[in-house]
């Protein structure tokens, strides 16, 4: 079977046996409870290095899309002497209202 055949299959197959899948999921979740939450606090102490860290790039991450918020929404004067948000300049400049004067200033 191609890779693309198999994809496909493999989603139907999902689609068909999804209670029964979900079910022994369950299952196998119930009846390791306690393995698997030993695994998660072991997986946590030994990988505390990327976790902490994958924290803190999601932070920066964060951090910078709010910066660039503000930024968007930031004022600034136009050369044609509007004044229009960051976000919107590159919008702004292929108006026809700002090349007139553009074009009149040049
Ligand atoms: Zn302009």
């Amino acid at each position: 079977m191609k890779k693309k055949n198999r994809k496909k299959y493999d989603a139907e197959y999902y689609q068909k046996n999804k209670d029964k899948i979900k079910e022994s999921q369950k299952k196998y979740r119930e009846s390791h409870k306690e393995q698997l939450k030993e695994y998660k606090k072991e997986y946590r102490m030994n990988n505390l290095d990327k976790i902490r860290e994958a924290e803190n790039k999601r932070e920066q991450t964060e951090e910078r899309k709010q910066y660039k918020k503000e930024q968007r929404k930031k004022k600034i004067t136009c050369e044609c002497g509007k004044v229009i948000s960051y976000g919107s300049k590159n919008k702004h400049i292929k108006t026809k209202e700002h090349l007139e004067i553009v074009n009149k200033i040049n």
